[in-house]
């Protein structure tokens, strides 16, 4: 009787292969920061530049990414890796699963997190890399110079139209969203002040942040109201199709005990100007806004994600405001 013969037999097994996890920033040298200089010299021209704090934070502005990425360059900037952030996924890739600031480094979380964020950007139809400067997470404010020099660097480089960050509000007060739009805008108002390039001069009437707008707002609590009163009675009487109350009722209550409703309750409507931009949605933006939100799985839960598709599906906007001052 000869022994069954597998397709496999043929192969060599590779020898057992370790998974290098990213190198986070931990102590920042002057040469290591100017090598990283060299490298943002050499990025190519885009349109967009978007300066954010976190993988998952480009959320805020994915509707209008998938609008133009395939029509514009875009180039996104990530300045860590949000490596002490929470895992809700169930696989416990972190200690915890709350919305807290004050985690450790873990390389393992940066290096899921980065394979998540290379998945949203697929979604989103991103062609060009991000750049990751890899700082400590939670600890971004600590790092302000070397942060605006990499920041002058790529945008120099880039020489993009629009620039798109955090306002001074850090959108759910967040001190690395705050960190970040404040590197951004000063690393704008720097170049304006010594650069002699024309281009890179008009950016300060070009530089956006994130906005909830007024009418956004209220539908944003109207749909996510419960988190703002979480009340079994006001739900039972609200007028949401009542098979969609048991995952309300379900996200609600891990939202709350992972404390995110607290940055929920951060965010601050606006009023937007005629000076200010008001993207429309299509139903395919939103369709790839929810599905590369749901690429980042560490970070929302599969209710948290349908209860955000409702609220992108009530107010498909996204509005971005002049970002004149950061006081
Ligand atoms: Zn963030």
């Amino acid at each position: 009787m000869l022994a069954p013969i597998s397709p496999f037999d043929k192969l060599t097994p590779p020898k057992a292969q370790r998974i290098h996890y990213p190198r986070l920033i931990s102590r920042v040298t002057g040469t290591a920061v100017a090598k990283r200089i060299e490298d943002h010299q050499k990025l190519p021209p885009a349109k967009l530049l978007v300066v954010v704090a976190h993988p998952d934070d480009e959320i805020l502005t994915t509707g209008t990414l998938a609008k133009y990425a395939g029509t514009n360059s875009i180039q996104m900037v990530f300045l860590s890796m949000g490596e002490g952030g929470h895992d809700v996924s169930g696989l416990d890739l972190a200690d915890h699963d709350e919305d807290r600031y004050d985690r450790p480094q873990n390389p393992q979380l940066a290096w899921v997190r980065q394979a998540e964020l290379a998945q949203a950007m697929q979604v989103l139809g991103i062609q060009k890399p991000p750049v990751l400067l890899r700082y400590p997470d939670a600890r971004l404010s600590r790092y302000g110079d070397p942060i605006k020099a990499e920041l002058k660097a790529i945008i120099q480089a880039t020489r993009p139209e629009y620039i798109i960050t955090f306002g001074p509000d850090g959108f759910t007060g967040h001190p690395d969203h705050v960190a970040a739009g404040k590197f951004t805008f000063d690393a704008v108002h720097e170049l304006d002040a010594e650069d002699p390039d024309a281009r890179t001069r008009q950016l300060p009437g070009r530089l956006y942040h994130f906005a909830m707008s007024q009418t956004g707002y209220q539908t944003f609590k109207e749909t996510l109201g419960k988190v703002f009163q979480p009340d079994e009675a006001a739900l039972a009487s609200h007028p949401m199709p009542q098979t969609e109350k048991p995952f309300v009722a379900r996200a609600i209550s891990d939202l709350k005990r992972r404390k995110v409703e607290q940055a929920w309750k951060a965010i601050k409507p606006v009023d937007i100007s005629p000076t200010d931009w008001r993207v429309e949605l299509s139903p395919a933006d939103l369709l790839r806004k929810t599905v590369s939100m749901a690429s980042h799985r560490t970070q929302f839960s599969a209710d948290e994600i349908r209860l955000f598709d409702a609220y992108f599906k009530a107010d498909p906007h996204e509005y971005f405001r002049r970002l004149d001052r950061f006081a």
